[in-house]
């Protein structure tokens, strides 16, 4: 046993609890270990162009940056993966990189396959073929755009759903590809099994575009700026957008997305990046506007002093706050102790606010990353207690043709077929005239491996998805529920 994991289990021992606290000092994992970076300096590692220019992209460059440390099995594993599976193309930092096996020392060929199998933060970034499931590879209600944001533009990238709120996607990429990610269908490179959807409006339109409807349209306050990842737009670029953003009246709230913040902390501490944000920070703060970062973190390994040192940053020079909407994920972060280690690690080290875990939206071959509801729900129920309120995420349901709801407010749930239901208290922008909009239940599946057998079966039988038999019960299990309380 490690010292370490002595520790944790004395600690355990000691308060009695089913989680163990335990503040934790950063640390930037020593990137010379690796045969690749062995020449790599201190002022290289910081300079953000560097790091642009060393992400791996595809197996070559793996193979480069790890030599024979790793067995040419995992290799294979990953190519096959990118020619049959992969919805992203390959693109990751040298940050990023860093962070995986971050305990393990070099011991010779083939030392490190079996931690990069297990590594977390590479099961979502460098998903290979053998991760994934092969009964449900994807469930077959998966869809490209699983939160038809598409089909709510109302002008190019520009998604209103909620009636206050909207999403600006200003551009379809990001300095690192996440294996999971819900906006698949737009953002990234074509890889062999998608073929993405492309803007076709020039940037400059695109953006004038978007603040015509946002200047016309004064119920929307808030505006959730994002892509792809605004740290891949020209900062000039980004700087009058937002500037513009702050010139309308109705404008109450801005939020930057960018995972590059962990990804990438080297681009948010570039000179002309602080010096622009600075001026930004402070048009918001005499506006009376909130201006705060989300970013993307998934597990508390990717939280190095470089990351905090970003964030930290980011709120001295006038950001309100920064905060993280995680992605619920099987084998990276889907159980108490990494979900609270991540939350402490954001919150102790970083300065960065613990805010959501989105379920692992509905795309395809992402089953063996999906949870079911009732999952989710123990999750929920397991971390809380320990954060400040304030500080406790909540676990959300991204339902489609709904928008986030807690994973507690379902209308109902069918277990034995994994169908939850829920409903909503809006109208998205394509449902002005629909009448039934706030009354309809809408659907949300969960991975069929995780259902008993009989579901298991139930799903091998319709799989080509006539639901009328699911829907059929789950109107019957209402009525009946109804008449029970009725009873009562
Ligand atoms: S950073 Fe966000 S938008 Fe970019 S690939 Fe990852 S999840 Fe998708």
């Amino acid at each position: 046993m490690s010292s370490g994991t002595l520790i944790e289990t004395l600690s355990g021992t000691l308060t009695g609890q089913p989680y163990a606290y335990q503040s934790v000092e950063l640390v930037e994992p020593d990137w010379t270990r690796f045969p690749g970076w062995s020449e790599v300096t201190a002022e290289q590692w910081s300079d953000a162009q560097w790091q642009r220019a060393h992400c791996v992209k595809n197996v070559r460059q793996l193979r480069e940056l790890f030599g024979d440390l790793v067995a040419e099995e995992f290799y294979a594993d990953l190519e096959r993966d990118q020619a049959e599976r992969a919805t992203m193309s390959m693109l990751v930092p040298p940050q990023m990189l860093n962070t995986m096996m971050a305990q393990e020392t070099p011991r010779g060929p083939g030392s490190l396959t079996e931690a990069l199998y297990a590594d977390p933060v590479r099961r979502y970034m460098l998903p290979v073929f053998s991760d994934r499931r092969t009964d449900w590879p994807s469930h077959p209600h998966a869809t490209r755009d699983s939160l038809h944001e598409h089909d709510m533009w109302v002008a190019e990238g520009l998604t209103h759903r909620y009636p206050t709120k909207v999403l600006a996607e200003l551009l379809p990429t990001c300095p690192q590809y996440c294996g999971h990610c819900t906006r698949m269908d737009l953002v990234g490179n074509s890889t062999p099994v998608i073929d993405k959807l492309k803007f076709e409006l020039k940037p400059v339109d695109r953006l004038d575009q978007q603040m015509t409807y946002l200047r016309s349209h004064p119920q929307v306050r808030d505006v959730v700026v994002s892509g792809g990842d605004v740290a891949n737009l020209p900062w000039a670029r980004l700087e009058d957008y937002l500037t513009r953003l702050l010139e309308i009246d109705n404008i109450r709230d801005i939020r930057l997305a960018t995972k590059a913040l962990m990804g990438l902390p080297q681009h948010w501490l570039q000179d002309d990046v602080v010096a622009g944000m600075a001026r930004v920070a402070q048009i918001a703060q005499e506006r009376g506007v909130s201006l705060a970062i989300h970013t993307h973190i998934n597990h508390a390994n990717s939280i190095t002093p470089a990351v905090a040192k970003a964030a930290r940053t980011m709120m001295e020079i006038g950001v309100r706050d920064v905060r993280n909407q995680g992605v619920l994920l099987n084998s990276v972060n889907a159980d108490p102790d990494s979900l609270l280690d991540l939350c402490f690690r954001l919150l102790d080290g970083a300065g960065i606010m613990p805010y959501y875990f989105y379920m692992c939206d509905m795309i395809p071959f992402s089953e063996h990353w999906r949870v079911s509801v009732a999952d989710a729900q123990q999750l929920q129920h397991h971390i809380m207690g320990y954060l400040p309120g304030f500080a406790t995420p909540r676990i959300v349901c991204d339902v489609p043709y709904v928008g986030k709801r807690w994973v507690h407010q379902l209308a109902d749930y069918d277990t034995e077929l994994g169908i939850s239901y829920w409903t909503k208290n809006y109208r998205t922008s394509i449902e002005a005239d629909d009448p039934e909009a706030l009354t309809r239940t809408y659907e949300y599946y969960d991975p069929i491996h995780s259902l008993p057998e009989s579901g298991q079966r139930w799903w091998s039988q319709h799989a080509g998805v006539d639901l009328s038999e699911a829907e059929a019960r789950a109107k019957a299990s209402r009525i009946v529920s109804e008449q029970q309380k009725l009873l009562v």
